[in-house]
């Protein structure tokens, strides 16, 4: 039996900076597995000489002293990673048919945009200015300000008012609304499911700067993995945890799938607080947390679409395209907003050859009958459903772009079955278990539980997306190491 002092189960982003921030304290960290690959949703396939990104689009705040770049520079992976910042002033675009509004890439400068495109809003758009800052303001590991007293994180208001009650006494202008509503998709919501302090804190993470790393998520695995084998974490891949053993409130050890079993003071799980609970006897944790949580509403899925493309579109610049159609949020099941991502327009089609990613988020029920299925064996009717929906994905996009069809050299489509199969996110879901406006306060898992020594992080804790986990990761951590000195290096 192996034994090490933490025991950290999931290489996603959150396992991996987890690892890293508890190796740099001298402690023995192993990284358990369940894939053969490290990464998580920033894992990535390549396809005849194409590379694609299966949980990567972009990531905001990486200027000086915004928290992707503090965090990024404290763990000692920014210098390993080439930034491609999106265009000034238009890195995320909002489009309607006719209408377009492009978020630029910096907050002073979407305050001055969303002023001119609407000035007969100005009223409301400064409260909404304003109380963003305050809520970003009053969160200490986004606003990373030294000799500062903050509440924990976990003590904000994420409870009470949903982004579309907080915008109604504000914004009249249904395009306003629209263009302001797209944000809750960074946390796979809509606006009248989205707690407004979690979308401050997202809508305000998407600014300064917004970023394409060269290489996409998986130059930032590589980089992470690199910094903690430097550190002597031991990565073990293939190894997915299957029971824990417990006695007197401890997790003793833990088994893997391959028979494998091991021991360690500190467990951590990077990954769906589900699979963990899952295999928790009954009598070693409360049952009635265990069936709350497991009966908590996992986050959408995301249905994707891989495009290989003889050369980049002409019609499709640098930006990402959050494209918004009332008819197709109609139709069963609806989608509500397509991403369309073109990489090669950022990082030059010689890193990973001209395609285009195009995504949605959907509910998982649609895919119920083929849950439990394995992948590439799902059947011909699952292949037609999984088949039009990538057709509704991808006519949306050629009205933008009427050249692509021309393009195309192949398509490739995933569900959100797909996204269970490799990272065991049950239902797939993107962010976890759902980040909703029902969903917060106590009624979620915190980090810490009934079994003293068993620790959650990852995207279904405080925060969802990159620099969300990142959060989540230096939060848990400093907790684990003690006092406030992760933070006051971090600030500094
Ligand atoms: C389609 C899509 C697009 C996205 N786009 C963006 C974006 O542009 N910007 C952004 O900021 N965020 C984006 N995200 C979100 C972001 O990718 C995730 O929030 C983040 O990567 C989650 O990291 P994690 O470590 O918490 O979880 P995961 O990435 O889910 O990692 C969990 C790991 O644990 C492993 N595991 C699970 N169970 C076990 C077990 N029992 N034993 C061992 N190992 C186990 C899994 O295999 C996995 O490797 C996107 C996500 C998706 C799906």
């Amino acid at each position: 039996m192996a034994q090490a002092d933490v025991v950290v189960i999931g290489a996603g982003l959150s396992g991996l900076v987890d690892a890293i921030l508890l190796a740099e304290t001298g402690r023995k960290v192993v990284v358990l597995e369940h894939h053969e690959v490290a990464g998580g949703y920033q894992q990535q396939f390549w396809r005849k000489g194409t590379l694609f990104d299966v949980g990567y689009h972009y990531m905001g705040s990486t200027a000086p002293g915004r928290p992707m770049r503090q965090f990024l520079e404290y763990l000692r992976v920014w210098d390993r990673l080439r930034l491609l910042p999106l265009p000034e002033d238009a890195a995320i675009e909002v489009v309607n048919g006719a209408r377009r509004f492009a978020y630029p890439n910096g907050w002073q400068r979407f305050q001055e945009q969303a002023l001119a495109a609407w000035p007969h809003e100005r009223a409301g758009l400064e409260r909404l200015f304003q109380d963003v800052v305050a809520v970003t303001g009053a969160f200490k590991w986004f606003d990373l300000a030294r000799d500062k007293p903050y509440a924990h994180p976990l003590d904000l208001d994420f409870t009470s008012v949903s982004l579309a009650e907080y915008l109604r006494p504000l914004v009249q202008d249904p395009w306003l609304l629209q263009v302001l509503g797209v944000q809750a998709f960074n946390l796979g919501l809509l606006a009248h499911e989205a707690p407004w302090v979690k979308y401050a804190l997202a809508l305000r993470s998407n600014f300064d700067v917004t970023c394409r790393i060269a290489g996409g998520g998986g130059a930032l695995v590589a980089a992470l993995v690199e910094r903690g084998r430097e550190l002597g974490v031991d990565f073990r891949l293939r190894a997915e945890v299957v029971g824990f053993e417990c006695a007197e409130r401890r997790v003793r050890r833990v088994r893997t799938a391959d028979g494998g079993a091991h021991a360690a003071d500190l467990f951590i799980a990077a990954c769906h607080p589900k699979t963990v609970l899952a295999c928790i006897r009954d009598e070693d944790i409360s049952p009635v947390f265990k069936e709350r949580v497991l009966r908590m509403k996992d986050s959408r899925g995301a249905l994707q679409v891989f495009l290989r493309l003889k050369e980049l579109p002409r019609s499709l610049g640098q930006a990402c395209l959050m494209i918004v159609d009332e008819e197709e949020a109609r139709r069963e099941p609806p989608i509500h907003i397509v991403l369309v991502t073109n990489p090669a327009a950022v990082e030059g089609t010689e890193l990973g050859g001209a395609r285009l990613e195009l995504m949605t988020f959907l509910e998982h029920a649609p895919f119920a009958p083929w849950a439990g299925t394995q992948v590439m064996r799902r059947g011909a009717e699952y292949e037609r459903f999984k088949a039009d929906l990538a057709r509704r994905v991808l006519d949306l996009t050629v009205r933008l772009a009427p050249e692509l069809p021309e393009l195309i050299e192949d398509m490739y489509a995933s569900t959100p079955l797909t996204d269970e199969w490799y990272t065991l996110n049950t239902h797939g879901a993107v962010f976890g278990i759902s980040h909703d406006v029902t969903q917060q306060g106590l009624a979620r898992p915190l980090p810490r539980m009934r079994l003293r020594n068993l620790f959650f992080t990852g995207h279904s804790i405080q925060m969802p997306g990159i620099c969300g986990v990142f959060i989540n990761a230096f939060d848990t951590c400093e907790m684990l190491r003690g006092g406030e000195s992760l933070f006051a290096a971090v600030a500094s």
